[in-house]
């Protein structure tokens, strides 16, 4: 986007969002849990559906490219940043109802979709809900977690969602019912839909349990993270996919890559499915790490290993010298 095409999307927003929740240049590295990436050129904090529908008009006004994001826990930036519009769904736009009892039996929690995963599952623990035991500990938003179709210890977003409501990049409302949201291992509609949308609000069906139990099993896979994953890391969790019949991180291990290095972006010698950026790298090293990875698994293999972590943005600018 160039320089007064930027000043007119920053005016334009200002019509309808306030200043502090914009941003110009700002790295990427403050909104992803890899603590990397170049600048976003502008990036918007959204706090309501219309600033969202706002933002949206800007950019198609101006003809300007969209990214979303949630937490930024399954992003990769490169280092050139990202030349359009970011569009951030964080906390301010992360409010939660009260379970509200259904005709069945069950309970729906209704989510803005900037809500973390993990304030959800405290509100369904407080009540003594059912059904996202799992979810706990998994550190992005609703929203992140419905587009990744996010999942751990046996459980994933698809076994507790019933209704999803977004808007397109057009501007026209969707709503979505489970069985429309194609979701499957870390996969939803949202991934491959032609049209960009954001996911507003989402909302989870739970089952009344045994308040003891919940919270002995959130306890329990918090404390597996603990021990098992290098959580005081910047990383993205697992940064590949599982292939079929397999474990990314046992392939990786067995490659003898734990504590492999390029530059500040290393395989964890704790979990090897997490590379983590542990020395201030770059996104190039982080790059160049993933792809050593995968050439070396897949000599040794055949497997290729591919990634689940999504890469965003631009290369940095070669400088001739
Ligand atoms: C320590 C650690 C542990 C992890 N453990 C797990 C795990 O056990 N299981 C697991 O599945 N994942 C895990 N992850 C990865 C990550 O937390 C999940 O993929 C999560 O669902 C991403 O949510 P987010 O809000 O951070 O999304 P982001 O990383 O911000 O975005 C991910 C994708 O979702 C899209 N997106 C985000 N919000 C919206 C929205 N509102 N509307 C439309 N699109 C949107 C973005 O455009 C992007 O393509 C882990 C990550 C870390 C750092």
């Amino acid at each position: 986007m160039d320089f007064s095409t930027a000043e007119k999307l920053y005016e334009r927003l200002r019509e309808s969002i306030p200043k502090k929740q914009l941003f110009e240049n700002v790295p990427m590295s403050r909104y992803t849990t890899l603590h990397l990436g170049g600048p976003a050129r502008v990036l918007c904090e959204i706090a309501s559906p219309d600033q969202l529908n706002a933002a949206f008009a800007a950019a198609r006004e101006l003809d300007v490219a969209v990214t979303l994001i949630g937490n930024g826990s399954n992003l990769l930036v490169k280092d050139g940043g990202i030349p359009g519009l970011v569009i951030h769904m964080g906390d301010q736009f992360a409010e939660l109802s009260a379970p509200v009892p259904l005709p069945d039996g069950r309970f729906a929690i209704t989510a803005q979709a900037g809500a973390t995963l993990q304030k959800l599952c405290n509100v369904a623990m407080d009540h003594e809900l059912t059904g996202l035991e799992f979810a706990s500990g998994i550190p992005g938003t609703i929203g992140g977690a419905v587009y990744m179709n996010a999942g751990a210890y046996g459980g994933e977003m698809k076994d507790v969602v019933s209704h999803v409501t977004a808007v397109e990049c057009s501007g026209k409302n969707a709503s979505y019912e489970i069985g429309d949201l194609r979701m499957s291992y870390r996969h939803s509609r949202f991934c491959d839909d032609e049209e960009l949308s954001a996911i507003t609000s989402v909302t989870v069906v739970l089952t009344k349990g045994d308040g003891e139990t919940i919270q002995a099993t959130m306890r329990e896979f918090s404390a597996r993270r603990r021990e098992k994953q290098p959580l005081t890391l910047p990383s993205c969790g697992s940064t590949f996919r599982r292939p079929e019949g397999q474990f990314a991180g046992t392939l990786i291990d067995e490659a003898g890559l734990k504590g492999f290095r390029i530059g500040g972006a290393c395989v964890s010698p704790l979990h090897a499915g997490f590379l983590v950026n542990d020395e201030n790298g770059t996104a190039a090293d982080y790059l160049a790490l993933i792809n050593h990875v995968q050439r070396t698994v897949q000599e040794k293999t055949g497997i290729l290993l591919i990634p689940e972590v999504r890469i965003l943005g631009e290369d940095a600018p070669i400088h001739n010298v």
